[in-house]
């Protein structure tokens, strides 16, 4: 009996999990079915909604703990919510101002924000050395992409644009950079070395991203952190004047290899085998 006791403990699987609103569509179970499937790792990573609110992500988040889920990733609208619920948290989270990774300890939860390490992952695997870069947006994810930018890309000049001006102010001043008002984000396109679009602007069923791309340099490398579609009108239009482009997938893909490899296995690796399921995935949802 205490054989079979023992047998069971040893195939229980690790768990981990996504809280989102919704949750059912976020293709984070996909990337670490992948890599779990790729190393014959005993993990289940499952897609979890929590409705909008802080109690209803605590409650949630307690429950999975209670469960025996090592971690989660934490998605729209709760990342400031991640925060909150942490006993702790890494510097860059705290940063942020935003979580997208709790990992649950006896003693609570430390929140982490392996969103900055999936921006600069994307943007450092294909470009070496940037000085300037124009961030368009001064949402949450913009607030990741400046600390990205300027702790792990090496990125002097920062500036940011946005409809709202106390946003692009306070983002700013969060690496020292220059807010520039929304009327003029055309004319500070031209010499910067990277510019990334990081508004909901440009996804399926919002409008495009209002920026005349003839203004960006074709030397400039262009980043659109929205990935449905996966080319979003700026993207399309930067390639087709010769720049380089990082796509919102990339970061996607790299920002879910820190969680895997504290929760569930041992490599994560972010390649062309992982982006092909992914499009596969977005490809039938958009059919
Ligand atoms: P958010 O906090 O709601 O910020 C939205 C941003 O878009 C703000 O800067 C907002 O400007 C701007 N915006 C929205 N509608 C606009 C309009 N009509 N005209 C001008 N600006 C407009 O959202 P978020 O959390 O930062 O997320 C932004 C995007 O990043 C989402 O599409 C999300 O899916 C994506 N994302 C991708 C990844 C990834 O791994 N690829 C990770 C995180 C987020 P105002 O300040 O003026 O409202």
């Amino acid at each position: 009996m205490s054989d079979a006791i023992g047998d069971q403990a040893r195939a229980a699987p690790k768990l981990a999990a996504v809280i989102g609103w919704p949750a059912a569509h976020s293709l984070s179970p996909l990337i670490h079915a992948t890599w779990a499937a790729r190393e014959g790792a005993n993990a289940y990573y499952a897609p979890v909604a929590a409705a909008p609110t802080f109690e209803d992500f605590a409650r949630v988040a307690d429950g999975l703990k209670a469960a025996g889920f090592r971690g989660v990733n934490v998605t729209l609208p709760h990342k400031e919510h991640a925060l909150r619920y942490a006993s702790d948290a890494s510097e860059e989270a705290r940063a942020a101002g935003a979580a997208n990774m709790l990992t649950f300890e006896e003693s609570g939860a430390f929140a982490e924000n392996s969103d900055i390490f999936g921006f600069a992952s994307a943007l450092n695997e294909i470009v070496g050395e940037k000085r300037s870069a124009l961030v368009v947006g001064a949402g949450g994810a913009a607030r990741g992409v400046v600390l990205a930018l300027a702790k792990r890309c090496g990125v002097g000049k920062i500036s940011v644009v946005n409809r709202t001006r106390e946003k692009s102010d306070a983002v700013a001043a969060l690496v020292g950079g220059a807010a520039i008002d929304w009327a003029k984000r055309d004319d500070a396109l031209s010499g910067v070395d990277v510019v990334v679009n990081a508004t909901s602007l440009g996804m399926t069923r919002h409008p495009p991203l209002d920026i005349d791309a003839r203004a960006i340099d074709a030397g400039a490398v262009v980043c659109d952190i929205v990935y449905t579609p996966l080319e979003t009108p700026l993207l399309k239009a930067a390639r087709a004047r010769g720049c380089r482009t990082v796509d919102g997938l990339s970061m996607l893909m790299h920002q879910a290899a820190p969680g895997y490899r504290k929760w569930l296995g041992a490599t994560a690796e972010v390649d062309a085998d992982l982006r092909a399921r992914l499009e596969a995935a977005l490809a039938a949802r958009a059919a």
